[in-house]
């Protein structure tokens, strides 16, 4: 097994992340490929007092990447942990490890009736890292995929939290477990590492039907209102994407001359049997074309092949719908070529609510900022996530410096709100925890001696 050495000694990795943020201090980073190595490795940590950073693949982009949040941490790189240990169609799971992509488990699903809950990241990001994140998946939010983890805690003792196939236990898969339900005290959270999960595979759908509707700016509250009387009425399912004018541009919207569009898209996503996607799809297209409906139809290639193969949890192996989200970049590419940072807010589904985001986006823009693209992702009646992706030029300083102003502001202007990012940045690490002692007393017995190092989600010491 590794000494303390192997953690204090490993080569200073080079290599920027995406948003150019304040690059940190590291003290190594380490590969291991087995869960007993971790295990090896986290007691090793501990000995020479060196705090440890997981990352499954660490394509965490816009928000850091696989950088902790303070100097002085080593990245456990867990990307060679990537086998899929099982695959169970019938009862809708898969036990997988950090380094397994939702491209390598989506591939593996291929033909049966079973599909991964796809994000629209890149097929080569984690399943688990995805979902320790609790991100946005394109049918629910990847907090509901997870029914188990495997865990290495801060004294290298193995655990599992939750669900696990088993002979003895339920064998019906239960996410919350029996007792205490454990799993969630592990997301957005820096106490263990995490060295498999027990993922839920949705059924797979007869049929996937995106219809494209489009609104103009002025009508963005009445679309939204309109979006989510149909949410709350089931017309849709509460799935629906909305992008802003910039971020629509990736679905190829235009003008009639040619230049690029001006008006909202939304995919509104129906799935399930074909009789009642195509009587909603009929009934949808008809409410369209209303004279007092304020969104329109959409032209059909608003939301293309690559966009239906997405919500069936089809594999995209050439990363194709993702590299027009980058312009071109590809998920290796992307934290060299850099120039992109994420904001994250949760904003309520109404119309004057996201009128309201939109009016903080726009005071928040520094001169020198390019337009950031917007994708609101409704989450239920309730809530619509907003995916602010802001560009610059990370070769030009004062470019890279305007974006982050921008975000500074954009921080502070919708925390003043009560309208936080969901998930933080590196260098805007939630400020307070809203339960401090229990917070306290969860950390004083699960990493005592600060194997961790902070993540984003916790408060400052
Ligand atoms: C064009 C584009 C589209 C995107 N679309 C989406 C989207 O639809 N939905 C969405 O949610 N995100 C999206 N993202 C953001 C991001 O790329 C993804 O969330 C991505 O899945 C996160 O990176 P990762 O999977 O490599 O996780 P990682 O970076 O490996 O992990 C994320 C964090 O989880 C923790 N962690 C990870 N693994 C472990 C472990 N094994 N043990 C303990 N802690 C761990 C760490 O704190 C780490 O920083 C998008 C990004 C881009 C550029």
């Amino acid at each position: 097994p590794p000494g303390a050495e192997a953690v204090a000694t490993t080569p200073r990795p080079t290599g920027a992340d995406s948003g150019r943020f304040r690059p940190r201090r590291l003290a190594g980073v380490l590969r291991p490929r087995t869960g007993d190595e971790v295990a090896d490795l986290v007691r090793a940590a501990a000995t020479a007092r060196t705090p440890l950073h997981p990352v499954s693949t660490g394509r965490n982009w816009g928000l850091g990447s696989a950088l902790p949040v303070d100097d002085g941490a080593a990245v456990l790189d867990l990307s060679g942990l990537g086998r899929i240990r099982e695959v169970d169609t019938r009862r809708g799971y898969a036990v997988v490890e950090p380094g397994v992509t939702q491209g390598e488990l989506s591939a593996r699903l291929t033909g049966t009736d079973r599909m991964l809950n796809l994000t629209g990241a890149s097929r080569h990001t984690s399943v688990i890292g995805n979902i320790l994140e609790r991100g946005v998946g394109l049918h629910r939010p990847r907090a509901e995929d997870l029914a188990g983890l495997e865990l290495v805690l801060a004294d290298g003792v193995r655990v599992r939290t939750g669900w696990w196939p088993s002979p003895e236990g339920p064998a019906v898969v239960q996410p919350h477990g029996h007792g205490a339900s454990l799993n969630h005290l592990f997301t957005q959270a820096s106490w263990a590492v995490v060295t498999a999960a027990v993922v839920r595979l949705l059924p797979r759908p007869r049929s996937v039907r995106i219809l494209p509707a489009t609104f103009p700016a002025a009508r963005l509250a009445t679309a939204v209102d309109t979006l989510r009387a149909w949410t709350t009425g089931r017309l849709v399912p509460a799935t629906t994407k909305i992008y802003d004018p910039v971020a629509a541009r990736t679905y190829g919207l235009r003008k009639p001359d040619g230049t690029p569009g001006d008006a909202y898209l939304a995919h509104l996503a129906l799935t399930g049997d074909t009789d009642l996607t195509t009587a909603l799809a009929d009934l949808l297209a008809a409410r369209l074309r209303e004279a007092a409906c304020p969104l329109a139809e959409g032209p059909p290639g608003a939301a293309d092949a690559e966009a239906h193969g997405a919500y069936a949890g089809a594999d995209d192996p050439d990363d194709a719908l993702f590299r027009r989200k980058t312009g071109g970049c590809c998920a290796r590419c992307l934290d060299r070529r850099g120039g992109l940072l994420m904001f994250l807010p949760v904003v309520p589904f109404d119309g004057a609510a996201v009128e309201t985001a939109a009016a903080l986006i726009d005071a928040a823009l520094e001169e020198g900022t390019a337009r950031p693209g917007i994708t609101m992702n409704v989450l239920d009646a309730d809530t619509v996530d907003h995916v602010v992706t802001l560009r610059f030029d990370p070769a030009d300083a004062a470019s890279t410096a305007a974006a982050h102003r921008t975000l500074d502001r954009l921080h502070a202007s919708f925390a003043a709100h009560g309208w936080p990012p969901y998930r933080p940045d590196v260098d805007h690490p939630r400020p307070a925890a809203a339960d401090p002692e229990l917070h306290r007393r969860l950390a004083g017995a699960l990493d005592p001696h600060g194997v961790f190092a902070r993540g984003r989600f916790a408060p400052p010491p």
